[in-house]
């Protein structure tokens, strides 16, 4: 059950892009949410601050054709829409310039918390702080939120948390990696801390090796200009997959209070093995012809415009994690885009039994729990049991099921989107789930030598099929190792 309706003090929060696509899809209709379920207390309000030169009233009905195209069921309440439109303000704002600043200055409330959203392109970032310094908006009760990417290596990282840092204390940055708003994810930590039964097990002497699966349908759409300079290391592996490897291998933190908690994460970035080249494969999608099942679909380079382009859109790799925990337990990680499913998935495979008492005929078994973040959220755990019937002492594997919104049932209600939960914990200050600069820059520290092998080497991305799992590569990276990646399943 969902249960974070306590309501949260008054509040200022300013979208720096209140216009753009991430308040569109994400910001906007989160906020709304939260004040439908009676989360924001009276006198909280939300600024709109960008480019666009129009008014409040003009914002309003911007914010109102947003939240109605989201279909969200509330929103055809004109009531309810009508009392959030009453929190909404708006300022026509520069971040280079002076235009806006001592007008968006004087629409602050004294003594009340303060957030800045920077939802607009990263290399305004620092603009953005200091301006809010200039116009003494950098109070200590400020806070700012920080969109990915943050940095494009170790060495912008750095710069950016240096210039934050000029004006802002760490515990008033928020850097947002959005997996980690995601209720799936936060489950991760309680399956693991929540139960007795996992933690026992859960090293290097009965788990054989783990598998963290992040698989999209969809190509790069309108993103081909940003994603044809990240690739799929930069966009998802150094953040989202990285976070998972942090939650499903760290050390059990003392509390679950943020430094807590990300001093544990950190620990584990740092632990992990450079990665050998043998065990990295990249891919790019190949584009599907006229007539294939599905229909034509243009290949990764004509989508992002470039026809000699070298990015990857799917990446998977081996690493270990040097520690007394996981010495000897690989990790396999892969992400990748317009691949046959769309599923989060990580597949923690136990060791085989040291011996069996039922002869060879009863076969080599092994329990695997998998815990999926997206879609079906649930967990499996495969267990070993008699083979039903006379036929003797077989063994079979069978799934020990339980999808979430089954097992919660109706009770559950709606599963919160990740905005919803981050920002809120930004309008109470609970950093726990927003990345601490120094864990950006130690997840940089490990990526950089990769992407520079890479460059290096002149290395050019395997072509995949759309619809498939990938390169066959891939398979081979497993194959090799005498072990295989689990289905992607939707
Ligand atoms: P966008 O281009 O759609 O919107 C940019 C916004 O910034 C607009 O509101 C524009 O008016 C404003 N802006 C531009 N220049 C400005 C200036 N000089 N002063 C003040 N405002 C200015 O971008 P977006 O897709 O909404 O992305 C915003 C941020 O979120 C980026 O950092 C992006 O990397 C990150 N992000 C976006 C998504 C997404 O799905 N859109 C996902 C993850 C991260």
């Amino acid at each position: 059950m969902y249960s974070g309706a306590i309501p949260v003090d008054p509040f200022d929060l300013v979208i720096f892009g209140g216009t753009g696509d991430l308040a569109r899809r994400k910001i906007l209709p989160a906020l709304f949410r939260r004040f439908c379920a009676g989360q924001f207390a009276e006198g909280a309000r939300i600024t709109g601050a960008a480019r666009a030169g129009m008014d409040a009233e003009g914002y309003r009905a911007f914010v109102a054709d947003v939240l109605r195209d989201t279909a969200d069921p509330q929103a055809g309440d004109d009531t309810m829409l009508g009392r959030f439109l009453g929190t909404v303000d708006y300022v026509a704002i520069d971040a280079t310039g002076e235009n806006g600043w001592a007008e968006l200055a004087a629409r602050m409330t004294e003594d009340r918390a303060r957030a800045f959203f920077f939802s607009v392109r990263p290399r305004l970032f620092g603009d953005l702080a200091e301006r809010l310094h200039q116009h003494g908006l950098a109070s200590d009760r400020a806070r700012i939120v920080v969109e990915k990417p943050f940095g494009h290596d170790l060495a912008s990282a750095r710069d950016l948390n240096a210039t934050l840092a000029t004006h802002f204390h760490e515990s008033q940055i928020f850097r947002i990696d959005h997996y980690l708003g995601k209720e799936t994810v936060q489950n991760l930590m309680a399956v693991r801390f929540g139960n007795m039964l996992f933690e026992p097990l859960w090293n290097s002497q009965y788990v054989d090796h783990i598998q963290i699966t992040v698989a999209e349908t969809v190509g790069v759409g309108g993103r081909g200009d940003y994603y044809d300079r990240a690739g799929a290391i930069r966009d998802m592996m150094q953040n989202h997959l990285m976070q998972l490897l942090c939650l499903i291998a760290m050390e059990p933190p003392a509390k679950f209070d943020p430094d807590a908690v990300r001093d544990e994460k950190l620990k584990v970035i740092r632990a992990l093995d450079p990665v050998q080249p043998h065990h990295i494969v990249r891919g790019q999608y190949n584009a599907r012809p006229e007539g294939a099942g599905g229909g034509a679909l243009p290949g990764y380079r004509e989508e992002v415009g470039n026809p000699r382009s070298k990015t990857e859109s799917y990446i998977a790799l081996r690493t270990h994690i040097s520690n007394w925990r996981w010495a000897g337990t690989p990790f396999y990680l892969r992400t990748g885009k317009r691949l046959v499913a769309r599923s989060s998935v990580i597949n923690v495979m136990f060791k085989e039994t040291p011996h069996s008492i039922f002869g060879q005929e009863a076969g080599r078994h092994a329990n695997l729990l998998s815990i999926r973040l997206q879609p079906n959220e649930g967990i499996t755990l495969q267990v070993t049991i008699k083979e039903p019937g006379p036929g003797g002492m077989r063994l079979i594997d069978v799934p020990l099921d339980m999808t979430f919104a089954e097992a919660l049932g109706p009770a559950s209600g709606r599963a919160p989107d990740a905005y919803e939960r981050l920002i809120v914990d930004v309008l109470r200050g609970n950093q726990t789930l927003f990345m601490r600069g120094d864990e950006v820059e130690a997840a940089w520290a490990w990526i950089d030598p990769i992407i520079a092998g890479w460059t290096s080497r002149g290395e050019v991305p395997k072509p995949y099929d759309i619809g498939s799992t990938g390169p066959s590569d891939a398979e081979q990276l497993m194959t090799r190792d005498d072990r295989k990646w689990r289905g992607i399943n939707p």
